[in-house]
């Protein structure tokens, strides 16, 4: 198996009958860039820029964000990058930003709607964002994103930094990780140029299970087939507007996961730098018609004890 991997490490995701699936690794500085190249990634698929935050004890300005968002872009020499913006609130806490104690942070200010209160966050961001999207293709996408309203707000802040600095434009996308969004994602996608589901908040949202409680994390099973659903719908709703998606959760690193969201018509998986080798080699053993309907049959169960008994197949030989 390992040697397996080792030697298709390099190679695309491309499976039996020909389907190639991108494949990108979840990075957030420039210096582990080259261990996800080496790894196999083809480029970042989602870059947190959180840590930007979390790793000093003030707020980085637009200049700091720049060189870092520039130094990734040329660690990854010409191959893509998909810069989030600010997730903060939720699991993610910035004691520095001193924002106000919530009673329920996850449906409270986190992601965009704290990015559209505060500019003073937002707008040296976007700048830092549109400056270093000058050195390479560099993608920004909006986290948390529950109603249309959201995304035009952004993409008018967007416009506005973009005129001031008379930069050229940059692709836009939108995690879909709150069921609302899943929901209508064939709505959003008419604004965006691509999606990438996060499915670890939409987990969490679709099943009513804190991501990080100590009892019930057990339920927050990504393989759940309601979460599945949510990502038939996500796929249909972009297909619509011709708009490719990505997952960036944790499933798309995940061996019976990964096989599922390519089954479902997912364009790009992105992960950790560790599941990089062995998701390559799975998809590079399988058909895509088998993961599609194993994907199928997987969208037709009660649970996600149902699911993983229809990827005993697989998992018999990819365990
Ligand atoms: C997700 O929610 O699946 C995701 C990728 O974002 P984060 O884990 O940073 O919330
Ligand atoms: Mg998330």
């Amino acid at each position: 198996r390992q040697a397996e991997e080792a030697r298709t490490r390099l190679l695309p995701a491309t499976t039996t009958d020909g389907h190639t699936v991108e494949i990108a690794a979840n990075v957030n500085r420039a210096d582990q860039v080259e261990r996800a190249l080496q790894a196999g990634a083809e480029g970042v698929g989602l870059m947190r820029t959180e840590f930007l935050f979390l790793e000093r004890d003030t707020v980085p300005d637009e200049e700091a964000q720049y060189q870092a968002l520039r130094a990734m872009v040329e660690a990854l020499g010409g191959r893509p990058l998909v810069v989030r913006t600010l997730d903060i609130g939720g699991d993610k806490q910035v004691p520095h930003l001193q924002l106000p104690v919530e009673d329920n942070p996850f449906l409270g200010v986190r992601g965009a709607r704290l990015a559209l209160r505060r500019d003073d966050l937002l707008m040296p961001q976007l700048r830092a964002l549109y400056r270093a999207a000058r050195h390479g293709p560099l993608q920004v996408m909006f986290p948390m994103i529950s109603t249309v309203e959201e995304l035009h707000a952004l993409r008018q802040r967007m416009a506005q930094v973009r005129e001031e600095l008379d930069a050229p434009e940059v692709a836009v996308g939108i995690m879909i990780e709150v069921p609302s969004a899943a929901l209508l994602a064939d709505r959003l996608a008419a604004h965006v140029d691509f999606f990438s589901i996060g499915t670890n908040d939409l987990t969490q949202y679709a099943l009513a299970v804190d991501r990080q409680h100590p009892e019930l994390a057990g339920m927050a099973d990504s393989l759940h087939p309601a979460v599945l659903r949510l990502v038939e719908r996500t796929v249909a709703g972009a297909r619509r507007h011709g708009r490719w998606v990505g997952v960036c959760g944790g499933l798309a690193g995940e061996p019976l996961g990964a096989a599922l969201l390519v089954g479902l018509g997912v364009d790009e998986l992105s992960m950790s730098v560790g599941d990089l080798g062995p998701i390559k080699a799975l998809l590079r053993r399988h058909s895509l018609a088998e993961l599609q309907a194993l994907a199928q049959r997987a969208l037709d169960v009660d649970s996600a004890d149902e699911v993983r008994a229809l990827g005993a197949a697989l998992r018999g030989e990819d365990a």
